[in-house]
């Protein structure tokens, strides 16, 4: 795979709808700026990984549009290109038939025919070593990521309980296949942690050109449960650490307060500030968004004016817990299916968790097709 290249270049073209032409122009530009030709050569297999986490409509903000993934398999066709592909790992068994039925509620299966890109149904994987990492030294990723000759990451821009921010860089987690996601939460179940293991995957993976689909986002408890916030920001880069940077900014987040842009920050791999970028296309102030609604998880700052010593067992404490809303949980189990800790059980026909092994991961909240899993504090600690 291409090695990280152009490091701290980030282009950010305003985007305001999902019309194919408007979205196609301002690609081309991006992809213009960032030589991405270069990459290129006779036959190459470029494997496209958008964010497809559950099934769900392109309206509803939560997965890739997949217009933003259309417009670059054209462009990269174009350029040369052998044989684009959409491959994705989503939350759940990584099987074939649920794959086709995220392509087809995505609007992927149409577009794929249309635009000539191909979808991805082979559900095996392989390992992929990582010497330079801190946490984790080999990840099993999917096939069609290991075999590729480039990968293209096109993420949604959208909060995230667990880190905050779900752009570029996060994106990535969903190359490693189905339920082995959730024995990396249990591996890493402290936020710094997962973090740094998620910069680990990164720097493994190498992508050699990302994009952030953000002309629509997602506010709120994301990366499932938020609410479609129109945004209007398109951008892209060779440096998923600097294209993060770019995106906390937009939705006014602290990028030092998402753990693995901090882990990135102490390796050497992500900008500490934006000054360190080379910005091509609309200032970023233009584009950012002031009342951004921010995960009720990620908000226990307030605890640093507590002693050092104290503050762990204070944010254990302090940190939310997922709450099923009883009265409209159909008991399909999903979270369960989902749950690292296994520590959701289905009686009397909804779910019920036993907090004492819960570890916060919020991958039932991610899950949750009826998106009845909300994320609060216990009483005490609500303000
Ligand atoms: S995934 Fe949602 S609807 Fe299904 S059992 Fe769990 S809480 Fe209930
Ligand atoms: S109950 Fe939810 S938040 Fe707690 S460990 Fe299980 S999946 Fe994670």
């Amino acid at each position: 795979m291409v090695p990280l290249k152009q490091k701290g270049q980030v282009c950010l073209s305003a985007c305001k709808t999902y019309a194919f032409e408007e979205v196609h122009a301002a690609l081309r530009e991006q992809l213009d700026a960032l030589h991405v030709e270069e990459l290129l050569f006779p036959g190459c297999r470029v494997v496209i990984k958008p964010n497809l986490v559950i099934r769900s409509k392109p309206e509803e903000g939560v997965i890739t549009h997949p217009a933003v993934v259309a417009a670059v398999a054209v462009e990269l066709l174009e350029r040369g290109a052998g044989h684009v592909t959409v491959a994705e790992s989503p939350g759940g068994p990584y099987t074939p038939p649920l794959l086709r039925a995220i392509y087809e509620a995505g609007g992927y299966t149409e577009l794929a025919q249309t635009y000539g890109f191909s979808l991805n149904f082979d559900c095996s994987y392989g390992s992929l070593e990582a010497p330079q990492g801190q946490r984790c030294k080999r990840f099993d990723v999917i096939q069609p990521v290991l075999e590729a000759d480039l990968l293209v990451d096109i993420a949604k821009l959208k909060t995230h309980g667990m880190m905050g921010l779900s752009a570029a860089v996060k994106n990535l987690f969903g190359c490693v296949p189905g339920l082995m996601k959730p024995e990396l939460h249990c591996r890493f179940p402290e936020r710094e942690a997962f973090g740094e293991m998620v910069a680990d995957l990164c720097c493994a993976l190498k992508p050699a050109l990302c994009v952030v689909d953000g002309i629509v986002g997602m506010e709120g408890n994301g990366p499932t449960g938020g609410k479609p916030r129109l945004v209007g920001a398109l951008a892209a880069s060779r440096d998923p650490f600097a294209l993060d940077m770019v995106c906390a900014s937009l939705i006014h987040q602290d990028p030092m307060h998402v753990p693995y842009l901090r882990a990135g920050m102490k390796r050497g791999v992500c900008p500490e500030s934006l000054d360190e970028l080379s910005l091509w296309g609309v200032p970023v102030q233009s584009l950012a968004v002031s009342d951004f609604i921010q995960p009720e998880s990620c908000s226990v700052n307030f605890l640093d004016w507590l002693p050092k010593f104290l503050r762990p067992l204070a944010e254990k404490v302090a940190t939310p817990v997922p709450k099923i809303q009883t009265n409209h949980c159909v008991g399909c189990g999903k979270c369960a299916e989902s749950c690292p800790q296994h520590t959701i059980r289905i009686a009397g026909g909804h779910a019920v968790i036993d907090y004492r092994k819960c570890i916060r991961c919020y991958c039932c909240h991610e899950m949750c097709p009826k998106h009845v899993i909300d994320i609060k504090r216990f009483r005490l600690f609500r303000f």
